[in-house]
């Protein structure tokens, strides 16, 4: 395929590996193994010297389409398809630590990225400190002699903060710590990670890659060497190998992605300047705004803003509560990246584990709500939230 294709080419045709048969559309290899011409061919296969799939927890060519398409997308080397977003993550940091080793993490994560950096690499001898990711100096801050991994998320789930991946980088790359960043919020389409300068880059798939509430997935991408060296025997033995079938799902999501996403950031620009001249609307915290605190980073190292808008209303829990269920089109949903418009209250869903104190460093309150802004028609969803704030104390 050709290195000279823009994304939108390369999300449509790039690692497309067609049967005899030659369907214009991606086919389904829904097998578990493989049949060799003979002892010899099997021998070679198991050693390595040809080419081709053994067993369908190692790879298998619907995933491997996959992955072709997002390593194209992503200027990696190399990637392992996993089942959900969070194999995903568990496998890129635990493939490469060991008891004794040290992880420095950004604290505003995913809840379940949060738990396996600080409840579940402990339990493996594997310490971690979680820092506020937003200044370099508490990352420079909290190396010790045995760190071997930095981990973040950027923007960040729910209040859109940012972190500067290029200087976590420069730092790590100092003293030869590797970088993993969680890019599910930029999307592959606006930050590009490995450019600047981090080592792995991880994807929860269920997310904008399939982008029509389908299935699961998840990616890992890196150079081949760091793959060879701690994903390859992890991913084999561990097995938390995507489904062909999602596989085949997500290829067919990778096809559109250009396209809903500028949709959805489109509308999500849109919502966040409605929202912005809302009295009952305490603040908005949108990637794309000028008055957001860390626009100059963002302006920096993303070429897009967000699907998703951090709002925060003045009248508190039940202000949001009633402003969610006021909601026609858009709907209550933890999920995220989706085609249909979704809101969540982070204080009583996805961030609920959190405690009171670990919300107020967050930044999330009663007040706080999060709109992944889907592909419907702006000004429906306007509309829809206009009537809705209409209902509001505040
Ligand atoms: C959803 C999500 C995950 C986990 O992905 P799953 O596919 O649900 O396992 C990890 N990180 C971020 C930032 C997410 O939004």
């Amino acid at each position: 395929m050709s290195k000279t294709w823009r994304p939108a080419t390369k999300l449509v045709h790039e690692g497309t590996l067609r049967s005899p048969y030659g369907e214009t559309s991606e086919a389904i290899f829904l097998t578990q193994g493989f049949v060799y011409e003979s002892s010899a061919s099997a021998e070679a296969r198991f050693k390595g010297e040809t080419d081709g799939f053994i067993y369908a927890r190692y790879g298998s060519p619907t995933n491997d389409m996959f992955e072709k398409r997002m390593i194209a997308l992503e200027g990696a080397e190399d990637a392992r398809a996993t089942a959900s977003g969070m194999a995903a993550v568990a496998a890129a940091i635990l493939c490469q630590v060991k008891a004794g080793d040290h992880i420095v993490a950004a604290r505003a994560l995913f809840g379940s990225c949060r738990y396996i950096v600080e409840t579940l690499a402990p339990k493996y001898g594997v310490e971690c400190t979680l820092v506020d990711g937003r200044d370099i100096t508490n990352w420079e801050a909290a190396v010790r002699p045995n760190t071997k991994v930095f981990f973040l998320e950027s923007p960040t789930n729910p209040t859109l903060e940012v972190v500067d991946i290029a200087a976590v980088a420069a730092l790590a790359n100092q003293i030869g710590v590797k970088v993993v960043v969680d890019n599910v919020f930029a999307t592959p389409l606006f930050q590009k990670p490995l450019e600047l300068g981090a080592h792995i880059v991880v994807y929860s798939a269920t997310k904008h890659i399939d982008g029509q509430g389908r299935c699961l997935g998840g990616i890992v991408l890196s150079d081949k060497q760091w793959i060879d060296e701690n994903l390859h025997d992890y991913f084999r033995h561990t097995g938390p190998a995507m489904s062909p079938f999602n596989a085949w799902t997500l290829l067919k999501g990778l096809e559109t992605l250009p396209l809903r996403v500028k949709q959805q950031t489109e509308n999500a620009a849109k919502i966040a300047d409605f929202l912005a001249d809302q009295t009952k609307v305490a603040k908005v915290i949108y990637p794309g705004r000028k008055d957001h605190p860390q626009a100059d980073i963002i302006a920096k190292q993303m070429t897009g803003g967000s699907t998703l808008v951090c709002f925060e209303l003045k009248g508190g829990k039940e202000a949001a509560f009633a402003l969610q269920d006021a909601l026609k089109v858009v709907r209550i949903s933890n999920n995220l990246g989706d085609a249909k418009s979704l809101i969540t209250h982070p204080a009583t869903t996805t961030h609920k584990n959190l405690s009171e104190e670990g919300r107020a460093e967050a930044g999330i309150t009663g007040g706080t709500l999060r709109l992944s802004c889907g592909i419907e028609d702006a000004e429906d969803l306007i509309d829809d939230l206009s009537q809705a704030i209409a209902k509001i104390g505040g």
